[in-house]
């Protein structure tokens, strides 16, 4: 194990602390994953690239880490509410397919998406509707508790109740009686005592496809249940982090808080991280909201809003460039600055290998590795870090130059530190590709051979060919401006 100071910012005492395992050199660390209803999209890569930073950087330091990543399959409902209808069963539906095989299709596609980032596979990845009978267990045990109760055949939690043994809301800042405002008057929500009430199990409607026997009937487990259940299964009734995006702190946290106290008088939970989310034009990014971009999208470029394809190593790049507590902002800028940063990094690492080393240094590089760590074990401060290295880029450009030197044991740190830290730790992979770039160089050449030979028509006064030309254009949405100094092109909608 090395030695390190390492600090997490933990959500439910919004402290930074020292972080120490129940069981060291074991690491227990569970993540939310997706509900796999649909592609991931950005707003999926910061969680994933976050905790795979944090699963990396624990590893590194000598921790055994059991890294579970659940896949939801059943029980997430529309607005992440009680009611509506199951988000999978609803594609299913659309789509005239299994619920199985859409969750089969998504999560394959997940996969392949978490495989470009670069995201090491987690340990377990448990799914929800293979683990029916331990959350029938879990909800049976925090029945017998007290604290939930049972309506035509649905068990709710019972939050008041909870409440006066326990914090409800300790990890939100929420208070329990102010709870009751906002409270919309749906189907299904009169089975509540209380609107804080949520459902651990719900009885399944005559024509709901997922369902499975319960003491209470046929029906179908409550979205919250199956993290406290699959975390407890696989990590045991107390284990070291469990991570999310800060858009599932409430409800979702906050329940399965609620939940592992009731079943089992104690906290899962030794500390909460929450990554913040990614906005676009400062407006948060979602499937709801129809405003995201999907990561094959980023890969591809084919959405409206990109200018051009990005690599996914760009992608994790640009997201490990911002400390995982605040929010980071997209615009085709940040990841164009993102691309050319990552390929700067990259270059030093070739040139690293290719230096001769000197007899002395001129330079002193030997701080570097101790500010890379200093960096990480503040809350894994990736941008600090990634700063430090930057700084070096501008001393190995130098020795490149010959304006600097190195010795062969400075040289050695270097290429060291940098392995460690680009490749292991933030991993990012040597090779990028030029695709976005190389598309976008052939578009510009064809353009330039097309405005040339509508030039020649114009002089030649065929203006029947050069209307046409420019008709055709504007048929793919590039208008043509012809000036002064010869024409020019642009594609109508990119900004
Ligand atoms: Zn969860």
């Amino acid at each position: 194990m090395k030695n390190h100071d390492l600090h997490i910012t933990n959500s439910l005492t919004r402290k930074k602390e020292v972080f120490q395992p129940i069981k060291p050199p074991f690491v227990g660390l569970y993540v939310c994953g997706p509900t796999v209803y649909g592609d991931a999209h950005l707003g999926h890569a910061r969680p994933a690239v976050t905790f795979d930073l944090v699963f990396r950087y624990l590893k590194h330091l000598g921790y055994k880490v059991r890294y579970v990543r659940n896949i939801t399959d059943v029980g997430h409902l529309e607005n992440d509410a009680d009611d509506g209808e199951d988000k999978v069963a609803k594609k299913a539906r659309l789509e005239q397919l299994e619920p199985m095989e859409v969750v089969q299709y998504y999560t394959d596609r997940y996969h392949h998406d978490m495989e470009k980032l670069n995201i090491l596979k987690p340990s377990i990845e448990p799914r929800a509707s293979g683990h029916i009978i331990e959350q029938i267990e879990m909800a049976r045990a925090i029945l017998k508790a007290g604290y939930a109760y049972e309506v035509n055949g649905s068990v709710y939690f019972d939050v008041a109740r909870y409440n006066m043994d326990y914090k409800y809301g300790k990890l939100s800042g929420r208070v329990v009686e102010e709870m009751v405002a906002g409270n919309r008057d749906l189907e299904g929500q009169d089975e509540k005592r209380h609107p804080a009430d949520f459902a651990l199990w719900k009885k399944a409607s005559p024509t709901h496809i997922m369902r499975w026997p319960s003491p209470w009937g046929e029906g179908f487990p409550g979205w919250h249940l199956e993290c406290s259940a699959m975390g407890a299964k696989y990590l045991g009734t107390t284990f070291d982090i469990h991570g999310g995006g800060m858009d599932l702190l409430f409800p979702h946290h906050e329940c399965e808080i609620a939940q592992s106290n009731a079943a089992n008088g104690k906290d899962a939970v030794r500390y909460w991280m929450h990554n913040n989310m990614i906005t676009i034009n400062g407006q948060k990014m979602g499937k709801s909201l129809g405003n995201f971009i999907t990561l094959r999208e980023f890969f591809e470029g084919s959405h409206k809003s990109l200018h051009q394809a990005y690599d996914p190593m760009t992608i994790r790049f640009f997201i490990l460039q911002a400390h995982y507590r605040s929010t980071l902002d997209f615009s085709n800028e940040a990841l164009q600055a993102a691309e050319k940063g990552l390929q700067r990094l990259l270059q030093a690492m070739e040139t690293l290998e290719r230096i001769k080393a000197s007899k002395t240094s001129s330079v002193d590089v030997s701080l570097l590795e101790k500010k890379c760590y200093e960096a990480l074990n503040d809350d894994f401060n990736a941008p600090v870090a990634i700063a430090h290295l930057f700084d070096s880029v501008r001393t190995i450009n130098s020795v490149k130059d010959k304006k600097e030197s190195l010795s062969s044991d400075h040289l050695e740190s270097l290429r060291n530190t940098f392995k460690t830290f680009v490749t292991d730790i933030f991993g990012l992979s040597g090779e990028i590709s030029k695709q976005g770039e190389e598309s976008g160089q052939i578009i510009s050449g064809l353009m330039d051979l097309l405005l040339e030979l509508r030039q020649e028509a114009r002089k030649q006064k065929d203006w029947s060919t050069s209307d046409k030309i420019r008709d055709a254009l504007n048929g793919l949405n590039i208008n043509v401006k012809d000036g002064a100094e010869g024409s020019s092109w642009s594609i109508s909608g990119k900004n």
